[in-house]
């Protein structure tokens, strides 16, 4: 079921999404050659903390830390620990967060340092895919809507698409119906309606799209040993268009 949000509603999902990319953006500064992926986490932590929310991602299905921390060839679900940034990866920030019965959620890709121009360019074409896919978004058009608008974009621009990991509503679950596939049919899927709010997160590779988990149960990387790049929003629908809630 699909959960419409009341403006009482939408307006705690306002705040816990603002916290949200506060929190992303705190571990984001400590983003230098040298430092260990625990240490962002950390900070990230603290922070989601220092005002009253918890870490949306801490525990959910046991997953051990408070945020998602994935270096180059990892997509998503890096787990924190003691990988130490060098000078030309790239690294991508996933972050939740809980406060007063509402989540938040939103990933984005930074450089380290000074990193290739494709690189560059694989993280700028992933923040694209992010805004035309929401660039589709009014009262009644379609999930597919967003889903096509984020292929095309990706894939006109020589990069492909993870298909096994998508975006998803989100409110008082940090998972929730609908699904929200980057890849597929404009015209297809669950409508949208005032109230909805959806995480849209573009995962996008620069080789093949095939994806595997390694050992620890979470780390998804790309089988190529090619880049990987996210952004994630979370967006409401409203009466005219969409508005990003995790936007500072
Ligand atoms: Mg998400």
């Amino acid at each position: 079921m699909i959960k419409l949000k009341n403006s009482l509603q939408l307006t705690k999902m306002q705040d816990s999404c603002k916290l949200t990319i506060e929190a992303l953006l705190e571990g984001a500064q400590a983003i230098r050659p040298g430092v260990t992926t625990e240490e962002i986490d950390r900070r990230i932590r603290h922070y989601i903390e220092k005002y009253g929310a918890t870490p949306s991602f801490l525990n959910y299905g046991g997953f051990p830390k408070s945020s998602c921390i994935s270096v180059n060839e990892v997509v998503i679900h890096g787990i924190p620990g003691n990988r130490i940034l060098k000078e030309g990866d790239i690294v991508s920030l996933d972050v939740g967060a809980h406060l007063r019965g509402y989540h938040g959620d939103c990933a984005r890709t930074f450089p380290v340092g000074k990193i290739t121009e494709s690189a560059a360019r694989l993280i700028e074409v992933t923040k694209q895919c992010f805004y035309d896919g929401i660039a589709t978004i009014h009262p009644q058009s379609r999930i597919g809507d967003i889903s096509a608008a984020v292929q095309h974009t990706a894939e006109s621009n020589g990069f492909s698409v993870v298909r096994e990991y998508v975006g998803h509503g989100v409110g008082e679950n940090l998972h929730e119906e609908p699904d929200v596939p980057n890849y597929g049919f404009a015209g297809h899927g669950p409508r949208l309606y005032p109230g909805m709010t959806i995480a849209v997160e573009p995962m996008i590779v620069a080789g093949k799209r095939q994806i595997r988990q390694l050992e620890d149960g979470w780390t998804v990387v790309t089988c190529d040993g090619s880049l990987a790049a996210h952004y994630e929003n979370t967006v409401a629908v409203t009466g005219d268009g969409v508005k990003i809630l995790t936007e500072v």
